[in-house]
């Protein structure tokens, strides 16, 4: 009845909240409806829910804002409570439990931290729990934070090897223009590896952290992994059900997935850019070898530099002669012995191709 079996939504702020920021309850309630008559047909759920400090704030009002990371510990420790606490009750009607899972960017950067999440994910969808996640914005550092939860909802959908990530704002789609322009429509289909950033606006919606441009990168980027990403209005009634609905027509940005099959560290290794810890430049042999539709391991004898200190299994990125960063990978060695073997032959690869992610730019 409905086209996929196991899917991640995405729910941002500016859905959930009313302008003041207080939740909405009765949006919620129907998005919650519409989630479990998507269980009930036995469709599994991951569910991402932003609108924790934009309640947060709502609810204790404080006459001087601390500074803002202070504030955004505050705010977020109040509002994740009510926020689960909602999803709770509205889920309970329907006899449903949903569960929280709190994250950082951090606890997802080394392999057996990214299994160990996976594995919480998995159990809970295998007893009927929706999972319910959003970023530990308490103890998450500033630096280290996802970009938004657009980002966090890509990892999260790649982990769970979802068949459809649905990312839910407050407007229907990407725009070919500005959305309030009269002759600027909603674009419905890209199709893998196009890039549409032209029609990209930079501002941001007022309470996540997101905007488009970084929906659209994500969703490219989850797209090329095999899985269908759907942007799409969280305002607008059944949005859920009708997208999922055979033959929908419902407006939406869908990416159409490529039909490209990864391996589960691959999957990890594609999210894990910004866990780099170290860099390698290659010659252009190297570069067009790896860019080669064979699966091609990373040798010495096509290194040309060694940059900052890495540890064996740390992600690195690849760069080429030009500087430009063309794959992500794990390094079989620690960044002093890869120096020592700059351009030697003979020894195994310095990073294996089933380690290895090429940036799909
Ligand atoms: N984690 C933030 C919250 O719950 C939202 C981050 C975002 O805007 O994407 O308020």
């Amino acid at each position: 009845m409905y086209r996929f079996k196991r899917i991640a939504v995405k729910i941002g702020s500016n859905v959930l909240t009313h302008k003041d920021g207080t939740l909405d309850t009765e949006r919620m309630s129907q998005l919650v409806n519409q989630m479990a008559e998507l269980h009930k047909a036995g469709v599994e759920i991951v569910l991402i829910s932003s609108g924790a400090v934009a309640s947060g704030r709502s609810i204790l009002k404080l006459e001087k804002e601390p500074d803002p990371v202070s504030a955004r510990q505050i705010f977020s420790s109040i509002g994740q409570a009510r926020l689960i606490n909602l999803y709770y009750e509205l889920f309970s009607k329907h006899g449903i439990f949903c569960g929280q899972v709190l994250t950082t960017k951090e606890a997802l950067s080394t392999r057996n931290h990214y299994l160990n999440q996976k594995n919480c994910i998995t159990q809970l969808l295998q007893h009927k729990v929706v999972p319910i996640l959003n970023e530990n914005d308490t103890i998450s550092l500033t630096e280290l934070m996802f970009t938004d939860n657009d980002e966090l909802s890509g990892m999260v959908a790649t982990m769970m090897n979802v068949e459809a990530l649905i990312i839910l704002s407050n407007i229907d789609g990407i725009y070919t223009g500005n959305p309030s322009d009269p002759d600027a429509k909603v674009i419905g289909e890209v199709e893998a590896g196009v890039n549409i950033e032209k029609y990209i606006l930079s501002s941001k919606s007022s309470f996540g952290r997101g905007g488009m441009l970084t929906k659209t990168n994500i969703a490219r980027k989850v797209a090329a992994e095999g899985i269908e990403v759907i942007i799409a209005n969280g305002k607008r009634d059944n949005i859920l059900t009708s997208l999922l609905s055979e033959g929908s027509d419902t407006l939406c940005t869908r990416f159409l997935p490529t039909g490209r099959e990864l391996s589960s560290v691959k999957k990890w290794i594609a999210h894990s850019e910004s866990f780099s810890k170290g860099t390698i430049t290659i010659d252009d042999n190297a570069r067009k070898a790896l860019l080669s539709e064979n699966a091609t391991s990373l040798l010495f004898i096509g290194i040309t530099a060694v940059g900052g200190e890495f540890c064996k299994g740390d992600i690195i990125t690849i760069k080429d002669s030009q500087g430009k960063d063309i794959a992500i990978g794990k390094a079989q060695y620690d960044s002093d012995k890869m120096s020592q073997s700059i351009g030697k032959k003979g020894l195994r690869p310095a990073v294996r191709c089933d380690y290895l992610w090429i940036i799909n730019n």
